[in-house]
């Protein structure tokens, strides 16, 4: 049965200057390493067709798919603050958007298809090590419920790119809501090219913010519409300790869906500082930066939108600025609102924040495992006998102790039956989270063509919230972290 993605194209249908018409490079020996049968199901395509020699030929971009209008995307950013006003799709090609059984539009896109004209220097490949951490990383982010891009296939390329070393090639076949990003905005922005600024301003609203087209200001409603949902996913991040680790504002999607996974991952011991990124020295994103390096981001969207806010650059600018205003509060209310369930209230009353507060610096000094003390905290709101497995996590346990009573108190504040919290707390603390030592094992043994540990950790990571039998090596921190892990971007 051949493999039949049922594509309905809206972007390719905006002015040329949007994308680059480019087919994706033939590649030498495709290998299907895995397909996201659910994930391909909803988006319409029959999971019976997948599996074959077809699926690493149209995965890879060996065959293009009918249906299928193949582009590269023009966008700008600032990098690490500095600003390119041409970066691209240098090794992605849209194939095109499929409307899925919910109907939701979605892109399909091709990652380390081969050179487009925005490749600049590059190769437009991928190495197998970042695909499958980005398959792993964003698959499990899905499964924690957090606005994400998806993974449909990995497909090997038979191939090696040149990095530091000679690396396996591969091709990622990425799903998301769409990949218009800050960058987008900017890259006609910079261009003074407010006509097509206000053809993609009307394009996303269309896709993406309905509701903003019958306002009296659209595109101020569309501006508050990208911060709130900003404020939400940063919030959502930092909640589960991730950590994107290129927060450029080419990385950031209007959609509000977590989109390029490069050098990112999830902390252990929980420190407001870690970095993970081999390119981030200065710890621009480190974790607890993220929210004001997004607020920032969207300062710079807000900037390239001014001349749509208002008659006048006074009027745009007092416009940008309120709704910006926006993003502390809502990203403070989802982030403390979402601690306060962490640690199992359902109230809010006075005192909650310190008292979360409190439990964070308890957790830096004690460089407690931050997904783990979360966890461990279920059972524990169940019954004082769930303490010890929490106190284990503290090096000095006696600082889980001198909170533990003080939270005890304020639970007793709610008539919640205890194991009814304890549930409610295990449906949002997970248990397994993709911990960086399990994805380098996996990665290298894929590296040696053993893709069992890949396969195991993306099903383990699949059901975060279960505590399977057997699973409980995927809980675990490492035994001992490693203060100098880093990610490699592989661009
Ligand atoms: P990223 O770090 O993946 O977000 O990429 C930043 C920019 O560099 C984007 O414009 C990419 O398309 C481009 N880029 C990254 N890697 C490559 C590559 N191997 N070949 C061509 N362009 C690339
Ligand atoms: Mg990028």
């Amino acid at each position: 049965m051949p493999i039949h993605i049922p594509f309905d194209n809206t972007y390719a249908r905006l002015p040329d200057r949007f994308y680059a018409r480019v087919a994706p490079t033939r590649v030498a020996a495709p290998r299907l390493l895995r397909v996201n049968s659910a994930l391909a199901e909803q988006l319409g395509i029959d999971p019976g067709s997948l599996g074959g020699s077809e699926t690493a030929d149209v995965f890879s971009g060996n065959t293009v798919p009918e249906g299928a209008e193949p582009i590269a995307l023009a966008y700008a950013g600032h990098q690490f603050g500095g600003f390119s006003p041409q970066l691209g799709d240098g090794r992605a090609i849209l194939l095109g958007e499929v409307v899925g059984r919910d109907g939701q539009r979605r892109d399909v896109q091709l990652k380390g298809s081969g050179p487009t004209p925005f490749s600049r220097r590059g190769d437009g490949r991928a190495a197998l090590g970042p695909v499958l951490r980005e398959y792993l990383v964003s698959e499990a982010m899905a499964a924690l419920g957090i606005p994400t891009s998806r993974t449909l296939a990995a497909v090997a390329t038979g191939e090696t790119v040149v990095r530091e070393t000679l690396l396996p090639g591969a091709v990622l076949t990425r799903v998301a809501a769409s990949h218009i990003r800050v960058g987008t905005f900017q890259y006609f922005a910079a261009r003074s090219d407010l006509e097509a600024v206000q053809t993609l301003a009307d394009y996303v609203i269309a896709r993406h913010y309905p509701d903003a087209a019958s306002a009296g200001n659209p595109y101020r409603v569309l501006l508050d519409g990208v911060i709130a949902r900003q404020a939400d996913l940063l919030a959502r991040w930092v909640l589960v300790g991730f950590i994107h680790g290129v927060m450029n504002t080419d990385n950031t999607a209007i959609s509000g869906e977590t989109i390029d996974y490069g050098p990112c991952a999830f902390m252990d011991a929980y420190d407001p500082a870690a970095v993970f990124s081999s390119i981030d020295t200065a710890g621009r994103y480190a974790y607890a930066n993220q929210p004001r390096i997004a607020h920032w981001n969207l300062a710079r969207l807000a900037e390239a939108m001014l001349p749509l806010l208002g008659d006048g650059q006074d009027a745009g600018l007092a416009s940008a600025q309120e709704a910006l205003a926006a993003f502390g509060p809502r990203f403070e209310a989802a982030y403390f609102g979402g601690l306060r369930r962490k640690i199992g209230l359902e109230t809010e009353q006075d005192g909650d924040t310190a008292l979360v507060q409190d439990l964070l610096a308890r957790m830096a000094e004690n460089a407690a495992d931050f997904t783990l003390t979360f966890r461990r905290l279920c059972a524990a709101a169940a019954g004082p006998e769930g303490d010890a497995a929490v106190r284990a996590l503290f090096a000095d346990a006696g600082a889980y102790d001198g909170w533990a009573s003080g939270w005890r108190a304020r639970l007793a504040a709610e008539s919640v039956p205890p194991q009814v919290r304890a549930d409610a707390m295990r449906r949002i603390n997970p248990a397994i989270i993709p911990r960086n030592h399990l994805v380098e094992a996996a990665l290298a043994a894929a590296l040696q063509d053993d893709f069992g540990p890949f396969e195991a950790l993306l099903d383990a990571t699949a059901q975060p919230f279960k505590d399977w039998p057997g699973f409980e090596q995927y809980g675990l921190p490492p035994a001992q972290v490693d203060p100098s892990y880093r990610t490699f971007c592989g661009t």
